[in-house]
């Protein structure tokens, strides 16, 4: 067996450790005599499964008895159309643009309502957080919209924008469990799982129970309601059943490793590495302003696209893959997830080092 170094964005690297417990119990879960993908979803050993699974996140967030954990699919952009459709009460909302996938959500929004852009940082490649501690928001907005951490520009809010008394909802598909949060600022959070969590086929809501009611827009099919899901505690229908069973297996690997707080100390001591490195470079340079450096998506360039190029491909022959940037901004990226290990990104480091030495001029 031969594991690379994945530096993908997503879908993207997991606990060896969850992967090979599940590997154990493939045939044969726990004396079930069949796998987690074989069994019934309103069976009792699935149903322990989930209930499971849910608790131990409910424990590593802390996450309050008024808010519904909901295992939804359809991935994080069909959340862009589900929360307008549910929380849209007066057709109104605000939008902060600092990514693509911000953006598609503010369009995705514009199809059920107004969708007001209160602040943007496009003018510089979105290589920047806007300063959001004083926006002028429109009285009657239904919610705040952000994308907390941007997958494919690398930044991250410190610090949540001032919604003032509006709902706040967050994309957190990149940073999930990658810190503690304080579930009580949100109205909702959510994220695709392909991340920090697990198999892509699985989005997570995290909702408070008076933003989930029957007062959805008019046409909302049920499955796109809220309320369904929360109902029938995310089995109204068959759930991505084989993706949350490994999501159970991330949480307790979590637990294990000490929970959110440990794992914010080990993501900032493994980006600072990354970032010390890219400081005193002579070659490479982060796109980000340092102050909205993301914990888990390092974007970085050379400068010269040629370069960039044969880094990408000298990089991939030594087993560090995934490192080419998004299509849309080119360089390089290091997705640094809850699951690479530190030698990891310091043996990135080395390489990174050494390729420097031989090409720099
Ligand atoms: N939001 C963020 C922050 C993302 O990084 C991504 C995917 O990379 C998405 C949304 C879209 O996720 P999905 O492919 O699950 O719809």
């Amino acid at each position: 067996m031969s594991r690379v170094y994945n530096f993908s964005a997503g879908p993207a690297v997991l606990p060896e450790e969850v992967l090979k417990e599940a590997a154990d119990e493939m045939l044969d879960y726990r004396g079930s005599g069949m796998s987690v993908m074989e069994m019934s979803h309103r069976s009792k050993v699935y149903d322990n499964i989930i209930k499971e699974a849910e608790q131990d996140l409910r424990d590593l967030m802390n996450i309050p008895d008024n808010y519904k954990v909901l295992f939804l699919q359809g991935g994080a952009s069909q959340q862009f159309a589900m929360i307008p459709m549910n929380l849209m009460k007066n057709r109104k909302a605000g939008y902060i643009v600092t990514g693509q996938w911000a953006k598609k959500a503010y369009q995705e929004a514009q199809i059920y309502g107004e969708a007001v852009k209160l602040a943007s940082s496009e003018d510089k490649t979105f290589s920047y957080i806007p300063d959001c501690s004083d926006l002028d928001i429109p009285e009657d907005l239904d919610y705040v919209y952000i994308c907390e951490n941007n997958t494919i520009y690398g930044t991250k809010y410190k610090k949540l924008p001032n919604t003032k008394g509006h709902t706040l909802v967050a994309d957190v598909s990149s940073c999930f469990l990658s810190e503690p949060v304080d579930v009580t600022k949100y109205g909702v959070i959510y994220g695709g799982v392909q991340k920090n969590v697990g198999p892509a086929g699985v989005v997570i809501v995290i909702i408070r129970e008076d933003l989930i009611t029957e007062d959805t827009l008019p046409g909302t099919p049920t499955m796109l309601k809220y309320k369904t899901h929360a109902d029938a505690d995310s089995l109204y229908n068959t759930p991505p059943c084989y993706g949350i069973y490994i999501c159970g297996k991330v949480f307790k690997w979590l637990k294990k490793m000490g929970g959110l707080s440990v794992m914010k100390e080990r993501n900032e001591e493994k980006a600072k590495i990354l970032y010390d490195f890219l400081d005193q470079s002579k070659l490479f340079h982060g796109t980000v302003v340092p102050e909205d450096r993301s914990l888990m998506n390092v974007p970085f360039v050379t400068g010269n696209e040629e370069l960039d190029a044969k880094f990408v491909k000298e990089a991939t022959a030594a087993g560090f893959v995934n490192l080419k940037g998004h299509r849309t901004v080119g360089g390089m990226r290091a997705s640094i997830y809850n699951a690479m290990p530190k030698e990891g990104v310091e043996k990135l480091v080395a390489f990174m080092k050494k390729f420097e030495e031989e090409n720099a001029n």
